[in-house]
């Protein structure tokens, strides 16, 4: 279904499968970054690119004091959902739009921001654009980045028309924003406070984010001895690929014993042929959950399971967003207002790590898919977004 509120973007990137695919820097993406510059002059702000790509539209930049930012992303997943990441930035113009025409006007400067490459779904590496403004990633590491075509993150800004050479952390422009609120399709169905399943299950509109999971991945290898499968008695193998089935059977059992989400989404097995037994077999495991101890805990089960260490291949801690700033955001929208976590990472939870007050929105997603063209939510629901939104906006910088 597509909203009112999308109906500008809907063709843009839309694939066969019925989903679209935006990925940074490639036709689809660039469409909606010309679409955000017209949406920006059309009502009036001023828009600027800064040196990582990351779109931003003023109202009044002269105005004294921190910025009050709200937005999001505009690239996709492949073959992801229309709402992710769009929905917070055209809800952030539709926001302002409204407060425009009420003849209100701001007591500190307020921006519309788009975050370049959110997903990381071409270069492998989310929130590029607020990691590399924040400088939590090195500009010569994401530069060198490629995609399946084997293009480099500079080679693909530079055929963009944005200068390589501009990437890199931005202390000053960090130091404008005084706070910043990403309005989210919600994604899955997460515990309420309360014990409801997501704001289905809460029978709510909206909700506020409590803070992101801490999130880890983790590497295992398995030596095996390689041999021919025709030859081999069993009795006589060493075969990975049932140590590396064991390990996969494990973190389901831990995750669930745990409360936690496990999940392994990738394997490898060398040399991957038919009629030999494997040489060696790799699988990574992505654990989330509530508690960072119980996502520890699930990876250590798995180790004792295979009597392998797991290499850690990142980590990211809990990520609280601001208390202050979320009390705010509730207040202005009515007080009592479900809050849920996220089990997805956010360019918010960047901002947060930076030390920014950040706080998050989420409107109902009816079923909680996500990253796939069954990602929706209900048109009221968008709209009860954007009030909130506004309201929002009309206390933090009214
Ligand atoms: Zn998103």
């Amino acid at each position: 279904m597509t909203d009112v509120l999308l109906s500008e973007l809907s063709r843009v990137g839309r694939d066969p499968a019925g989903g679209v695919t935006r990925f940074a820097w490639a036709a689809a993406e660039l469409e909606l970054r010309e679409w955000f510059a017209a949406r920006a002059a059309a009502l009036g702000l001023d828009v600027e690119t800064d040196g990582n790509g990351n779109l931003w539209a003023w109202w009044g930049a002269s105005l004294p004091g921190t910025a009050f930012v709200v937005g999001s992303h505009l690239d996709s997943v492949r073959s992801g959902g229309e709402w992710d990441g769009p929905l917070g930035v055209v809800s952030a113009f539709a926001a302002l739009a409204a407060l425009r025409d009420a003849g209100w006007t701001p007591t500190r400067p307020i921006a519309v921001v788009a975050f370049a490459d959110e997903e990381g779904g071409r270069f492998g590496l989310a929130c590029l654009g607020s990691r590399l403004l924040t400088g939590a990633v090195d500009p010569e590491r994401a530069l060198a980045l490629v995609d399946d075509d084997g293009v480099t993150l500079a080679e693909a800004m530079t055929a963009a028309g944005h200068d390589p050479r501009l990437v890199g952390a931005d202390p000053d422009r960090l130091a404008k924003i005084g706070a910043f609120v990403e309005l989210h399709i919600e994604q899955g169905r997460m515990p309420i406070t309360g014990g409801a399943r997501g704001l289905a299950g809460a029978g709510r509109p909206v909700g506020v984010a409590r803070a992101i999971w801490p999130h880890g991945r983790w590497r295992i290898d398995l030596a095996g001895v390689p041999d021919h499968a025709g030859t081999t008695a069993l009795a006589d193998r060493v075969d990975p690929v049932l140590a590396m089935a064991e390990g996969i059977v494990e973190v389901r059992r831990a995750a669930a014993e745990l409360d936690v989400l496990g999940t392994v989404g990738r394997v490898r097995v060398l040399p991957g042929a038919v009629n030999a037994i494997a040489s060696s077999a790799s699988l990574w495991v992505d654990a989330r959950g509530e508690q960072p101890e119980r996502v520890r805990e699930l990876v250590a089960a798995l180790e004792s399971r295979l009597g392998v260490a797991a290499a850690l291949e990142s980590w990211t801690d809990v990520t609280p967003f601001d208390a202050a700033l979320t009390a705010d955001v509730a207040a202005a929208i009515g007080g009592e207002v479900p809050e849920l976590p996220s089990g997805a990472g956010h360019d918010a939870g960047v901002l947060s790590l930076a030390g920014i007050p950040t706080a998050m929105l989420f409107v109902r997603n009816p079923t909680g898919v996500s990253h796939s063209p069954e990602e929706q939510a209900e048109e009221p629901d968008a709209l009860a977004g954007v009030t909130a939104l506004t309201a929002v906006v009309r206390r933090m910088a009214g």
